[in-house]
């Protein structure tokens, strides 16, 4: 899908002659394929500059929510491509070992490799692995903690050792 609410909202751009430049039978044809990111609008050659011009952004392809879950991730990994695991693990209260993070996330532990890859003994969906990744990169320990200032967890006061934020429970024993 593109940006216009509408098949209708492109096909009042068109000048409906119905002339067939575009190898669509109709102008409504051709606006449905446009609405629904098929056809780009300059492909009508009738279009004006300015029209053309003008609309270029809605033309733009909204994303799905599956596509925006998946952009979402793949940003996250790359996020922790760059971070030092080993430090996260102190940071955020899980162990490292053999290149892996690993927490202990619904009384079952969570690794975490590299290249943002999780293993479980349960399915890792996007809703479990988004906020896990958010975890790893952005808790900063305790208030009091050696790791300086608290950073988005919710640890208790005198809390020794990090909470998780989205199942809080501590993470390490
Ligand atoms: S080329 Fe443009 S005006 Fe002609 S049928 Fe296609 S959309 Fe309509």
């Amino acid at each position: 899908m593109t940006e216009f609410a509408n098949a209708m909202e492109v096909f009042k751009l068109l000048d409906k002659s119905n002339c067939r430049k575009c190898n669509e039978q109709t102008c409504l044809a051709f606006a449905s394929r446009v609405f629904l990111g098929e056809r780009a609008l300059n492909e009508c050659p009738v279009l004006p500059l300015e029209i053309l011009e003008q609309y270029r952004d809605k033309q733009k392809k909204k994303q799905t929510r599956q596509e925006y879950r998946e952009s979402f991730l793949a940003e996250e990994k790359e996020k922790i491509r760059a971070l030092d695991l080993e430090e996260a693990a102190k940071r955020t209260g899980g162990t490292f070992s053999q290149g892996r993070l690993t927490l202990r996330i619904f009384g079952k532990p969570f690794s975490i490799d590299q290249n943002g890859d999780m293993y479980a003994d349960i399915h890792i969906n996007p809703w479990v692995a988004a906020p896990v990744l958010g975890y790893v990169m952005r808790c900063q320990g305790p208030p009091d903690g050696p790791m300086g200032p608290h950073a988005g967890t919710q640890g208790r006061p005198g809390e020794k050792r990090p909470l998780c934020p989205a199942f809080g429970k501590s993470l390490k024993k």
